[in-house]
């Protein structure tokens, strides 16, 4: 097999051999310690301010997205959505659900988000704003620099979900003024779903330590509290959050964060080249490094995810909704190589050949 979706993605055989292991009970010192460790590369890795926290929580991501839309704002507060696609769509609708009032910055497939559009909305009675830094559904990466600083200037509580651009897109939690981080145990981390992580920034730890949230599993101070000894209120995928300790490792001894988005901006800029002369249009307008959207001129975006899936083993991206016919992606994190965006492009160029691209 091999992947080129956005997540599940392929991981490195050491990520693999761990999940061949029996798993550990969890309440101990040395789980705890592992723990710690995965906090303090979360930290880091980050670039949180200092006096950051970090907790690990058992659910997708959707689930982290959740828990800090409810743990972070009320009924009192008014949000801007960075509504740019289905994860912007995402934000909007855990808003409805839990009634926080929002206001959405929609954007067309692919467009950017510019600065005119961004200040269209200054200077009114916001309190927050929601972002998904890679809008992974167009691959629309947006400017947390420059969203940073208009969420200074209108002093908004600022939440990035980075599920799928931690560590393929340089992020500096501390220089962007990001009050909350999100990432995901399935995207560049390149492990199994199941565990997604929460970074907050001490005004984060604040309101979250002073909300009154009505959920148990939902919790962020209680996952906070246990936090502080390493442990995590409920049982957690403890033999992920090995994974993603070993994985950490391995990121943090061969360079850290900007070694890694080298990599995975290699990886796209190799892929873009190849794929130069195909009948392809580029759907994003600020491309993110870890994933190429395309949209074929004269076949279906679906059929050919299916060819290449039960043809030729490859598995791309398909997308959800409007796009299912016009959209594919084509996913540049996890363990792959050069060689295997060859792979890929010579199976295309097959289709081409037969008439099918
Ligand atoms: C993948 C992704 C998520 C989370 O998806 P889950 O299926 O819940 O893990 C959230 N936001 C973005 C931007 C993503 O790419």
């Amino acid at each position: 097999m091999l992947n080129f979706t956005v997540g599940p993605v392929m991981s490195s055989p050491e990520v693999c051999a761990i999940g061949g292991q029996q798993v550990p009970y969890f309440r101990t010192a040395e789980f705890s310690s592992i723990m710690l460790e995965n906090e303090a590369w979360m930290r880091k890795l980050a670039r949180a301010p200092q006096g950051s926290r970090a907790v690990f929580l058992t659910n997708s991501s959707t689930g982290a997205m959740e828990a800090v839309v409810m743990n972070c704002f009320t009924e009192k507060d008014h949000v801007l959505v960075i509504n740019g696609g289905s994860f912007g769509a995402r934000f909007a609708k855990l808003c409805e659900i839990h009634e926080i009032p929002h206001t959405d910055i929609v954007l067309q497939p692919g467009q950017k988000l510019t600065r005119a559009m961004l200040y269209a909305y200054d200077g009114q009675p916001f309190t927050g704003l929601l972002v998904n830094v890679d809008e992974t559904s167009t691959g629309v990466l947006y400017d947390t620099q420059m969203i940073g600083e208009f969420c200074r200037k209108n002093h908004l509580f600022y939440v990035c979900d980075c599920v799928s651009s931690f560590l393929a897109d340089s992020f500096d939690m501390a220089g962007c003024g990001a009050d909350v981080m999100i990432t995901g145990s399935q995207k560049v981390l390149a492990c199994p779903p199941g565990v997604s992580i929460v970074v907050m920034a001490p005004r984060a730890v604040e309101r979250v330590k002073q909300g009154h949230v009505k959920s148990m599993y939902f919790n962020l101070s209680d996952a906070l509290t246990n936090m502080e000894r390493g442990q995590t209120p409920f049982t957690p995928a403890v033999g992920i959050l090995l994974q993603i300790h070993a994985r950490l490792k391995e990121i943090d001894a061969a360079g850290g964060a900007d070694a890694e988005v080298a990599r995975v901006a290699a990886q796209a800029a190799d892929f873009r080249r190849k794929i130069a002369g195909l009948p392809f249009a580029m759907v994003s307008q600020s491309p993110a490094n870890g994933v190429t959207p395309l949209h074929p001129l004269h076949a279906n975006a679906y059929d050919i995810f299916l060819t290449l899936k039960d043809h030729y083993g490859i598995w791309v991206c398909p997308n959800g909704g409007d796009l299912r016919d016009s959209v594919f992606r084509v996913g540049h994190i996890g363990c792959l190589t050069p060689e295997d965006n060859t792979t890929l492009v010579n199976a295309l160029l097959d289709l081409q050949r037969k008439g099918m691209l």
